[in-house]
């Protein structure tokens, strides 16, 4: 069975993609093609072909808080969003620090979304996410864990983190640590710094993120092992990871949509649905992860999505949950960087499919001959208001509720097979 997308726009060429089945053939400009008999034809006249996208993390909320979130819709927003492969994190309820629960995931994935997106769960680094007792990472890799975090609970412990580090190596498991060190400030709501002053609340200093992941960075180096840093908010901890491959040490990181697109002056008026972990930080922050994912000094992007109820989030600054709702919005979202000469296209195809591949060892589509036949087109004209009636997902948590974007993923093919 062959499809041809014909006339798509790709890196700024037309071009024609010929599938067969679930692999990619060729791709070559387009009208150059002599199509095979019984082919079907898709005109994607005016669209943009990009590869399926791979979020390496996000909070899919089953088991055990259904309401914000299930995997079936938490795929379906994947879906619509661009992404065709999700890692999602451990701390659901009961943790994912054992087989039965990555089954569990792995089972309702495959229930609600037979031919895709993918799921990849990531295992708890300790059992229950308390930091004090390694998880079974043998039975959770062979279950199908793809990485091992303790997300959410940073490990404070130096020698508990060696430990999860050399434990997850004998496995062949990337460990993805979220830096914070909690000593440094505890029932924040916001970033510390002039705008926390000025309303009056409190606030988390940047220097507790780069802290935590210039230790990570020094342990992968003693170990020879690598390390990979969750959600990076600051322009110290760029400088930290910048240390640590000048080094050749093997440290990896992401950063999230939002640290790119906002800061910390977001949360003026108190702005609930703004509180996020990390928080939202300064321009120069902004900016120097702006540099950073251009540069390549921050390998991958993700969502981190974290969707909440609203009545979870439309509430007083102190008492409001933490985080966005993303996979909806973040192809839109970073298409806008490149519609501001802000990124090259080709660096969101870096950035949210080939590295997180290559970190992961997933499989990603670099439309080469016999790849997976994974892609989305993208109407970069369509002009649409994200509401609590389009989103996929039944987070309607994001900073950008209501306002008008520009380009939004229209058609979207798993294995060759066109899911909508
Ligand atoms: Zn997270």
């Amino acid at each position: 069975m062959y499809l041809c997308v014909k006339n798509a726009l790709h890196l700024e060429a037309l071009v024609d993609l010929l599938i067969e089945d679930e692999r990619i053939v060729t791709m070559t400009p387009a009208g150059h093609q002599k199509l095979p008999e019984n082919c079907e034809v898709f005109d994607a006249e005016g669209l943009v072909l990009m590869p399926s996208f791979i979020d390496a993390h996000v909070h899919l909320r089953e088991p055990g808080f259904e309401y914000k979130e299930t995997i079936a819709s938490g795929l379906n927003a994947a879906v619509h969003g661009g992404f065709g492969s999700v890692m999602c994190m451990a701390n659901t309820k009961p943790v994912n620090d054992n087989a039965a629960v990555t089954s569990l995931m792995l089972t309702k994935a495959q229930q609600s979304h037979p031919h895709g997106p993918r799921l990849y769960p990531i295992g708890a680094a300790t059992k229950n996410l308390e930091g004090r007792e390694l998880a079974p990472m043998g039975e959770l890799k062979e279950a199908g864990c793809v990485a091992i975090s303790n997300d959410g609970r940073p490990v404070q412990s130096s020698e508990m983190m060696r430990r999860i580090m050399e434990y997850a190596a004998d496995f062949s498991l990337t460990v993805i640590d979220h830096c914070e060190d909690p000593t440094l400030a505890d029932h924040w709501v916001m970033n510390e710094g002039e705008m926390s002053g000025l309303l009056g609340v409190k606030g988390q200093p940047a220097v507790g993120e780069a802290l935590q992941a210039a230790r990570d960075i020094m342990l992968a180096e003693y170990l020879g092992l690598p390390v990979h840093i969750a959600h990076v908010s600051s322009a110290l901890t760029v400088d930290v990871i910048a240390w640590g491959k000048a080094r050749g040490i093997a440290v990896t990181a992401e950063t999230c949509p939002h640290y790119l697109l906002l800061d910390e002056s977001a949360l003026e008026g108190y702005n609930a649905l703004c509180k996020v972990s990390p928080p939202l930080r300064s321009t120069k922050d902004r900016d120097a992860l702006l540099r950073a994912v251009a540069d390549g000094t921050i390998d991958i992007l993700v969502t981190d999505h974290a969707p909440h109820a609203l009545h979870e989030k439309m509430t007083a600054l102190d008492q409001a949950l933490v985080g966005f709702s993303g996979l909806d919005l973040a192809v839109t979202l970073t298409w806008g960087l490149v519609k501001e000469d802000l990124l090259p296209e080709d660096a969101l195809h870096r950035l949210w499919a080939r590295r997180p591949g290559e970190i992961f060892h997933l499989p990603t589509n670099g439309f080469a001959p016999g790849d997976p036949a994974d892609f989305f087109l993208f109407d970069p004209h369509a002009v649409w208001i994200p509401s609590e009636e389009n989103l996929y997902s039944k987070g309607k948590n994001t900073p950008f509720l209501g306002q008008e974007l520009s380009g939004r993923v229209k058609h979207h093919w798993l294995g060759g097979k066109a899911i909508f």
